[in-house]
Formats: structure tokens, C-alpha cells, sequence
């Protein structure tokens, strides 16, 4: 399969890893849009929220509850946004499940 995610996750194509589990991979977003900028993406492969399964579903919950217990290690202590984009309204471009977690700085109050 061609997907940019599922290469990063097999170590094919680099990237500055920042967690790795059994679940998911936590990775610096080529192009930030927060003074941090992070990927949460999980190893199996499914394209978004719609797509998923109620398995899926389970470790995507999992991932959430790991976000947060990670945050202030990943400099996240005065707070952060999770964001997941589905389809083209929301402008996705990767079409694998990924969580950004944006934070580092004052976000602004607009998310759209
Ligand atoms: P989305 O637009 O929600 O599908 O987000 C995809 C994100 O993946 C964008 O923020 C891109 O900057 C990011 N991205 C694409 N290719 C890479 C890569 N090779 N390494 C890290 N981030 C990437």
C-alpha cells in the first residue's frame, strides 16, 4: 500500500520520532503549524473516523489516554489541541488516521 504513513511507521521514510508503543507512533510534523507540532498516527492502517472500527476504536481511545499522560514530557504542560481532519472539507491529504497535536504557544480561540 502507498501510504506515507505506513512508510514511516516501517522506518522507510524518516521522521523525528517522539513516542513509539504497540498502538501508535508519535512523530514531529514536517510542516509545523504550532511552535509544537506533533502526528499521532496508529500502526494499523485505516484512513479516518468514519473508516474505523469499533476495534480501531479501542486503540484510538488508547492513544488519547497515552496523549495525556505524555503531555508535559512533550512539552505540552500549559496545554494543547488535538485535531484529527476527515476528508476534503477538512482539507485531510493523508488518508491514514492521524491525531495532530498542536501546542507550545497561545492557540488561537479560531480552530476554523
Ligand atoms: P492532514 O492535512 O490532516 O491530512 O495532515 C497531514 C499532515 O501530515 C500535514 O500536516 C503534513 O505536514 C504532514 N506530513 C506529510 N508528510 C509528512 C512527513 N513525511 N513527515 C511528517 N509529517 C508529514
Amino acid at each position: 500500500m502507498d501510504c506515507i504513513f505506513c512508510k514511516i511507521i516501517k522506518g522507510e521514510i524518516p521522521s523525528k520520532k517522539v513516542f513509539e508503543n504497540e498502538d501508535m507512533l508519535i512523530f514531529c510534523d514536517i510542516n509545523p503549524q504550532a511552535t509544537i507540532h506533533y502526528l499521532a498516527v496508529p500502526k494499523v492502517h485505516f484512513a479516518n473516523v468514519v473508516e474505523m472500527t469499533d476495534e480501531q476504536a479501542t486503540i484510538v481511545g488508547r492513544m488519547l489516554k497515552k496523549i495525556g499522560e505524555l503531555a508535559d514530557s512533550l512539552g505540552l504542560q500549559n496545554g494543547f489541541r488535538l485535531v484529527s481532519n476527515k476528508g476534503e472539507n477538512a482539507c485531510q491529504s493523508v488518508e491514514h488516521l492521524h491525531i495532530h497535536i498542536l501546542g507550545g504557544e497561545k492557540l488561537s480561540e479560531k480552530m476554523g
